[in-house]
C-alpha cells in the first residue's frame, strides 16, 4: 500500500485549516522537545504563529533513555499544547506511545507522532492504523529503509492511509553528529514510496550549527518538510537542553529558509 508501484501519484495529506503535507508547499513543524508549562507552550506557539509556522510539535509521552529523566507531562502535556495551540491558530503534533492513550489523544493532537524507538512496535503501529487520524511515523533508530516503509505498511493495512514518514538520523560509528542523517533515505523514500517524507534536523543532528544547511539539503533532495525543535531557554529545557534553537535563533532560521528558495 506504502510503494509507489500501488499509487503512482504523491499523496497529498490534508489537515484542519487547508494545510497539506506532500503537496505544492513545504510544511514546517516546530516547537519544543517536551511540553514542560503553560508559559513555555504559549511563548513558543506565539513565536511560531509570528513565523508564519502551521504545525506545532511538542512531546508529552516522552520515551527517554534513563527512567530518572524528565517523562513528560502526559495527557496534561497534550492538554496544555492543544490550548497553546489553539489560541495562536496552530496545529498539533505529539508522540504516542501507549495504545491505550490513542483514544483520549484524538482531541488535543492533529497529527499522531511514532517516535524512532518505537516504529518497530508493531501492535502500537497496528493500533494507529486503526484511527481517523493521519501519523507521522519516524524511522527507527537502526532501522533499514526497507524495514521503515514496512512498518508505514503495517499503519497502512490496518485502514489509515494518513501516513508521513521522517528520516530523523540514524545510528553509526560516527560521533560528530548526534545521529548520522541518511539524505539518501529522502530521494529512495520518495520514489518508493507515495507518502509524504520529512526530515528532523533536531535529534539526526544534534547541532545547531548545521541545522540549517542540512533543512536545505534536505528540501533540495526533495524531502516534504521538516521539523525542528524550538524552546523559548533551551539551556533550562527537561530534555534536549543543548539542541534546541532559542526563539531568535528560529527566527533566523525561518528567515533563511525563506530566502533559499527551497522552502515553498
Ligand atoms: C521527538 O521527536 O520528540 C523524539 C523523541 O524523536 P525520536 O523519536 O526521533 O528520537
Ligand atoms: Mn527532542
Amino acid at each position: 500500500l506504502v510503494a509507489r508501484k500501488s499509487h503512482k501519484e504523491d499523496t497529498v495529506i490534508v489537515l484542519p485549516g487547508e494545510v497539506t503535507v506532500g503537496g505544492a508547499s513545504s510544511l514546517m513543524v516546530a516547537g519544543p522537545c517536551s511540553v514542560e508549562s503553560e508559559l513555555q507552550t504559549r511563548t513558543v506557539a506565539a513565536a511560531l504563529q509570528k513565523a508564519g509556522v502551521r504545525v506545532m510539535r511538542g512531546g508529552a509521552f516522552k520515551p527517554r533513555t534513563s527512567p530518572y529523566d524528565f517523562q513528560g507531562l502526559g495527557m496534561e502535556g497534550l492538554r496544555i499544547l492543544r490550548e497553546a495551540a489553539s489560541e495562536y491558530g496552530l496545529l498539533t503534533i505529539s508522540e504516542i506511545v501507549d495504545p491505550r492513550h490513542i483514544e483520549e489523544a484524538l482531541d488535543y493532537v492533529d497529527i499522531i507522532q511514532i517516535g524512532a524507538r518505537n516504529m518497530h512496535n508493531f501492535e502500537l503501529l497496528k493500533a494507529v492504523g486503526e484511527v481517523n487520524k493521519p501519523v507521522l511515523l519516524k524511522r527507527g533508530l537502526s532501522a533499514t529503509l526497507d524495514e521503515f516503509v514496512h512498518a508505514a505498511e503495517y499503519i497502512m493495512s490496518r485502514g489509515n492511509t494518513q501516513v508521513m514518514l521522517i528520516e530523523r538520523g540514524i545510528r553509526t560509528y560516527e560521533r560528530s553528529t548526534r545521529n548520522t542523517l541518511d539524505i539518501s533515505a529522502v530521494p529512495i523514500l520518495k520514489q518508493e514510496c507515495h507518502l509524504p517524507v520529512l526530515v528532523d534536523v533536531t535529534h539526526s543532528t544534534g547541532r545547531k550549527d548545521i541545522m540549517l544547511p542540512c533543512a536545505k539539503a534536505a528540501l533540495a533532495a526533495g524531502a516534504d518538510g521538516i521539523m525542528i525543535e524550538v524552546h523559548p531557554d533551551p539551556a533550562t529545557a527537561l530534555s534536549d537542553a543543548a539542541q534546541q534553537l532559542n526563539i531568535d535563533e528560529f527566527n533566523t532560521f525561518m528567515k533563511e529558509m525563506n530566502a533559499s528558495g527551497l522552502f515553498r
